[in-house]
């Protein structure tokens, strides 16, 4: 691993390699990388990023999201702008191996000189992989991307977490109509800044629209009459590129409502969410690691799983061993 300075240097110079490298450099759990991380941010921040836009992206596995990702990230490449794409995959945590935002998946845009193609981290936690992800932001703002996309499956926790990092949430859903409607998440919907359709092509087109007017109807209960965005619904297909320019003005027409101060309000938030979130992430493993509770850990089970001790006296107990010391 190269020297800070070296890396702070490479990152502004907009250096591929050096943007990876420090990238890995955030992503490390071990205790040494951890305190050059820091140093890292901090001087990458003194310097202020430029103004990026930040989008999140989710959809059910096979929406569509890297075809999609792959062409909106080839348009605004094409109009000017360096793109970054990172992932917020938790499976990878488990398998170790990611599938979001695998360059095999990009492959056109992975091969743009202006984009930057980061997969998940696999960092053991949602909590660490978060904790990675927004570190990664801040390098690729430092070194120029002035838009980041970050991908996530839809699977409850990491949406809500992804939501939380950036300016605008896009949710990428099929054509589904009347009872199917109800398969889609309700949590979501309350997250999502802008819904569209996607594979809105072939013979599916016709089908794609009418589901969008539908969503559009229950999503009136969802946010009702005062709310101040009322998400829109459109149709694209990334595979045809039909539509996506749209999203794309609809993603920037809610940072328009937003306005300089919503998104720093909103940004300000988030970073005051993310300071309990680490906090609670770094406490629940500590408790991992504890070696009073590891003492005391398969007593505790087999007397609760025996009906022996009830389970708010097996916390106190747990809590009590935690608070003795490592
Ligand atoms: P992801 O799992 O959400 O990233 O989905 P992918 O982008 O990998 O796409 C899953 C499958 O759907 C692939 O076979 C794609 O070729 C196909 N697909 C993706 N986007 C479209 C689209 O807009 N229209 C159509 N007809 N097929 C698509």
């Amino acid at each position: 691993m190269a020297p800070v300075d070296e890396l702070v240097e490479g990152v502004r110079a907009r250096r591929r390699a050096a943007v990876s490298q420090a990238i890995t450099l955030v992503e490390s759990s071990k205790p040494e990388h951890r305190d050059a991380a820091r140093e890292l941010l901090a001087e990458l921040n003194r310097s202020g990023a430029a103004e990026s836009v930040r989008v999140g992206i989710s959809g059910v596995p096979g929406v569509g999201k890297s075809t999609f990702i792959e062409e909106l990230g080839t348009q605004l490449t094409g109009s000017g702008h360096r793109v970054g794409v990172l992932a917020v995959d938790p499976s990878s945590a488990r398998t170790g191996g990611s599938v979001l935002g695998d360059k095999t998946r990009m492959a056109r845009l992975a091969g743009d000189p202006n984009a930057f193609i980061r997969p998940s981290p696999a960092a053991g936690t949602l909590g660490g992989v978060a904790r990675a992800t927004v570190q990664a932001m801040t390098v690729l703002e430092s070194a120029g991307y002035d838009v980041v996309l970050v991908e996530t499956v839809g699977v409850g926790q990491s949406e809500i977490t992804v939501a939380g990092m950036v300016d605008t949430f896009l949710f990428l859903t099929l054509a589904r109509t009347g009872d199917q409607l109800q398969g889609i998440k309700r949590g979501i919907l309350e997250i999502a800044d802008v819904i569209a359709v996607n594979k809105a092509d072939g013979d599916r087109e016709a089908e794609a629209r009418s589901a969008a007017r539908e969503l559009a109807g229950a999503l009136h209960f969802v946010h009702g009459k005062g709310a101040d965005w009322a998400p829109p619904v459109v149709t694209c297909s990334g595979l045809t590129g039909t539509g996506v320019e749209e999203v794309w003005r609809r993603v920037l027409a809610h940072r328009e409502h937003l306005g300089v101060e919503g998104l720093e309000a909103r940004r300000a938030r988030q970073q005051l969410e993310f300071t309990w979130s680490l906090v609670r992430d770094e406490l629940a493993q500590r408790l991992r690691r504890s070696r009073g509770v590891a003492a005391i850990r398969e007593q505790i089970r087999q007397q609760v799983l025996a009906g022996e001790l009830p389970a708010t006296v097996a916390a106190d107990q747990i809590l009590a061993a935690y608070d003795a010391g490592e």
